[in-house]
């Protein structure tokens, strides 16, 4: 996705460029109408990145005060400038001078476009990118809900993904199909994440 951004971004340079060069009206005024549609370009890039990083901040975060039960705790999604910028894990709940858990998520930019394009939709299947992002932002909640062990919070993720899904607006077949294609996923993840709920009884 970085690639697309960067791409985006050439090709806004190339037509200002083409602006700045090939316009009948003279170099300088078309040299300020490229440097316009440059603008234009990145804030409209930057403008649509806001807005959904607004919505998704709102929405993760009214639904780690419903998990959790504390109305002080926040999710924040990072932004795509600080993605492109800086590299972070896919969630992380930073911890206090102390070693005391924090009451602040960060959820990576390509974990938020995957939970933002499906909760569009949310009665569809979703990809299985999605499904991890799932398992990432529930994992984050029960850090905020005070677990503080890996394993610990990725067996409550499990245990609670589809209710996660369900607050965010999924039919009980669609959630319930993600919190059983969850515990396929977790499976990947570094032996640290790995779920310590005990084995189901057969
Ligand atoms: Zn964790």
């Amino acid at each position: 996705m970085r690639l697309v951004v960067l791409t985006a971004l050439a090709v806004a340079v190339a037509v200002a460029a083409a602006f700045a060069t090939r316009s009948p009206r003279g170099p300088q005024r078309s040299a300020w109408a490229g440097v316009a549609c440059l603008i234009l370009g990145v804030g409209g890039i930057v403008a649509v990145s806001e807005g959904r990083w607004q919505i998704s901040t709102t929405s993760y975060t009214q639904l780690a005060r419903e998990m959790t039960g504390n109305p002080r705790v926040t999710i924040v999604c990072d932004r795509l400038t600080g993605w492109l910028l800086t590299w972070s894990p896919p969630g992380r709940v930073p911890l206090t001078r102390d070693g005391d858990l924090t009451t602040t998520a960060y959820l990576d930019w390509p974990t938020c476009r995957s939970l933002n394009t499906w909760t569009a939709d949310p009665t569809t299947p979703p990809d299985d990118e999605t499904v991890a992002a799932l398992g990432v932002l529930t994992h984050e909640i029960a850090h905020l809900k005070g677990i503080r062990g890996e394993g610990d919070a990725t067996c409550w993720a499990l245990t609670n993904a589809a209710a996660a899904a369900t607050s965010l607006g999924a039919p009980p077949p669609v959630a319930t199909s993600i919190q059983a294609r969850l515990a396929t996923a977790t499976r990947t993840w570094p032996e640290a994440y790995q779920s310590t709920c005990p084995p189901p009884v057969t």
